[in-house]
């Protein structure tokens, strides 16, 4: 239990980050009370961390469901080409990033790089939602990346339950979510909705976000200096929601959040520490669009990542939350 003391140490220590980040105000934000925001706070309904030095599973290919069984239950008809310039260009094998210090893979896991200071455990939404508003206030007047903020529409900065368990994190908006302001609006967005489903989650129980807040222009992939500008505003919103679980979407999101240049292939069907978070890693939406068969892999890491949470997607019922 953190004490008063603590408590007002922690949110000071957050604050003095949020005043680093050049942001001076902290807007009072109304949660309806029949929003998930305003439920009961999540705090006291945690579980314990479990140990993350579990073994490694048998590689995909070699599962129940045969190596050329297209077992991804979200599967739908795909056209090729189909509003594919709409999405950004994830490929499993980009390694856009600079790597300051290798991630650590299980079965020695460790932090991989510092965590920023969250809130206690038992901060309120209402306490994590502020702190969000004032995030996106100043990614809304950030322009540290001039090309960026000279070509966007709106800023991306992330949706969900402030509260979230599950905070899953992509690579950068697209030309739908340029246009809207919210995340995963487009294609791979309707894609993502339908393994959310097969994963017997709700999108509204999951915060979502990206490496980048801003469009890069055409959809390429973002570049290393783009990726560290907007690291603070990520660093910052895990801080906030500070989730239990955070499911990496694509090369981009992976190697950014852990630091590493390992490719995507490497990083799958492992769990990472990431402050008190447990980080799994699967190929981008967009990916899957243009590269269908891999579906399967990724409906891999969703039963492996799920199965750690305490449900078996492999059997008809769910055996935990
Ligand atoms: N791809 C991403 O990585 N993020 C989005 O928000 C949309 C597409």
């Amino acid at each position: 239990m953190t004490s008063p003391n603590e408590l007002r140490r922690l949110i000071r220590q957050t604050l003095e980050m949020y005043r680093g980040m050049g942001l001076e105000q902290i807007p009072h934000v109304a949660v309806p009370v029949d929003s998930p925001a305003a439920a009961p706070p999540r705090g006291g309904g945690r579980e314990p961390a479990a140990p993350l030095n579990r073994p490694r599973p048998m590689p995909t290919g070699s599962n129940s469901l045969g190596s050329n069984s297209s077992s991804a239950p979200w599967e739908r008809p795909f056209k090729p080409g189909a509003g594919v310039a709409e999405t950004p260009a994830v490929s499993p094998s980009s390694a856009p990033l600079a790597s300051a210090e290798p991630a650590v893979l299980s079965p020695t896991p460790k932090v991989v790089r510092p965590a920023p200071t969250s809130l206690p455990v038992q901060a309120t939404r209402e306490e994590r939602a502020s702190a969000l508003a004032v995030l996106q206030q100043g990614v809304v007047n950030c322009q540290r990346c001039p090309e960026l903020a000279s070509t966007r529409t709106k800023t991306v900065f992330g949706v969900g339950d402030p509260g979230a368990k599950i905070l899953f994190l992509g690579e950068a908006p697209g030309a739908d979510e340029d246009a809207q302001g919210e995340p995963f609006v487009g294609r791979a967005g309707q894609l993502l909705n339908d393994i959310i489903t097969a994963c017997r989650l709700k999108r509204e129980e999951i915060y979502i976000c990206n490496v980048l807040k801003c469009r890069p222009p055409g959809n390429r992939t973002p570049l290393e200096g783009e990726c560290s500008n907007c690291r603070e505003f990520l660093d910052g919103q895990l801080a906030a929601i500070d989730p239990e679980y955070i499911v990496c979407w694509g090369t981009t999101a992976a190697q950014n959040l852990l630091q590493t240049k390992q490719p995507i292939g490497k990083l799958r069907q492992q769990f990472f520490r990431q402050g008190r978070a447990k980080v799994v890693c699967t190929y981008h939406p967009s990916y899957l669009l243009r590269n269908p068969p891999a579906k399967k892999e990724v409906w891999e890491d969703m039963k492996f990542w799920r199965q750690e949470m305490g449900v078996d997607l492999s059997q008809g019922k769910k055996s935990g939350s």
